[in-house]
């Protein structure tokens, strides 16, 4: 019955399981790949756990590591499209450190992500529909670590302010005080990216631990006016680049680092929580167990679209954590 229930509602959650390739690295340590992708067409994935043991996962589509940026954005983009239509909208990357996920979503200057492609696509559909609907859009770019929002797009003098989450009369979630930055050109959107990945290194000593311990969220807000009836409607798009799913080793495990480790468990698990409640169709769900969680409020549940990455290393040596994603993304599907 659990079963039919999460089937019902799959119209609104959709999983995507994308596996990095190799690193050189790897190669040359001679690590196994535990990845079968044999079925992968079919959104279907086999992790070789020894011996001859398998464990199957079955997810909405497979990728292997030889589809590129283009062939990931392709499935993602009816998704994205939807906020033009007024649905809100979510899309997040979860899986261990150096899987991929801020590949997938900011990808580089050569193989620009979801967040870039997003905003381009937004862009396109916008003009296709310039006789009939006149569209804003305009960007933050927030980052939460150890559960306190800060604003990427801040300069300086108006960084130091505390951010909170509020609900409006509406009963729309938003963080008073954010820059919102009008954006009307790709040209425009990846140097608002790039400013706001910049700032995520200001003020930590190591800019990929700082990252891979911190959650990266672009809002994407749409203000759309129907020019034949007037009528406006305001949806938003999140893109969330998730803190690493990894579990530390418990040498690491004290002061500064058991906070942060135990702020990225209880955020991650909240997450959890809520969208399995909302697959589960169950009367309460938990938003507001995380700063995570609360900020994506209006994004998840009621019709909006939620797609997630899990992101996943082909190589043996991850085969735990690998699992432990695999079982994490089957949990909410
Ligand atoms: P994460 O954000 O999950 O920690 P990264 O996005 O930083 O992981 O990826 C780790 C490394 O693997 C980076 O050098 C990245 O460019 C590379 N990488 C990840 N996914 C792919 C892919 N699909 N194809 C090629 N390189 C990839
Ligand atoms: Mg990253």
């Amino acid at each position: 019955e659990l079963y039919n229930q999460i089937q019902e509602t799959k119209g609104n959650i959709r999983v995507f399981c994308r596996c990095r390739p190799l690193s050189k690295e790897e190669i040359s340590a001679r690590y196994a790949t535990v990845v079968d992708f044999n079925a992968a067409k079919d959104g279907d994935l086999a992790i070789l756990t020894g011996g001859s043991t398998k464990r199957s996962f079955k997810f909405d589509r497979v990728y292997t590591p030889k589809d590129n940026q283009v062939d990931v954005f392709a499935d993602a983009s009816p998704v994205v499209i939807s906020v033009l239509d007024g649905y809100n909208v979510c899309i997040f990357a979860y899986g261990q450190t150096g899987t991929g996920k801020t590949f997938t979503m900011e990808g580089t200057e050569q193989n620009r992500g979801v967040n870039y492609r997003t905003l381009e696509q937004l862009f396109e559909v916008a003009k296709e529909r310039r006789e009939s609907f006149k569209y804003d859009i305009s960007v933050s770019v927030l980052e939460v670590y150890n559960e306190q929002i800060r604003d990427l797009l801040a300069t300086s003098s108006s960084s130091s302010k505390k951010l909170e989450i509020k609900q409006s009369s509406e009963g729309f979630h938003h963080v008073p005080g954010i820059v919102e930055a009008m954006v009307d050109n790709t040209e425009e959107v990846w140097n608002v990216l790039q400013l706001g990945s910049n700032a995520r290194a200001v003020g930590s000593n190591n800019v990929n631990e700082h990252s891979s311990r911190s959650h990266c969220m672009l809002c994407i807000m749409v203000k759309a006016k129907n020019l034949m009836s007037g009528e406006c409607t305001n949806s938003k798009l999140w893109l969330v680049d998730l803190a690493g799913s990894e579990r530390l080793a418990k040498t690491d495990v004290q002061g500064e680092r058991l906070k942060e480790a135990q702020n990225i468990n209880r955020s991650l698990s909240a997450l959890g929580d809520v969208i399995f409640a909302l697959a589960t169709k169950t009367s309460h769900v938990p938003y507001r167990n995380s700063k995570l969680t609360h900020l994506l409020q209006d994004s998840l549940g009621g019709d909006s679209k939620t797609l997630m990455f899990v992101q996943i290393s082909p190589s043996e040596k991850d085969l735990s954590e690998t699992l432990s994603s695999l079982n994490f993304a089957t949990r909410v599907r």
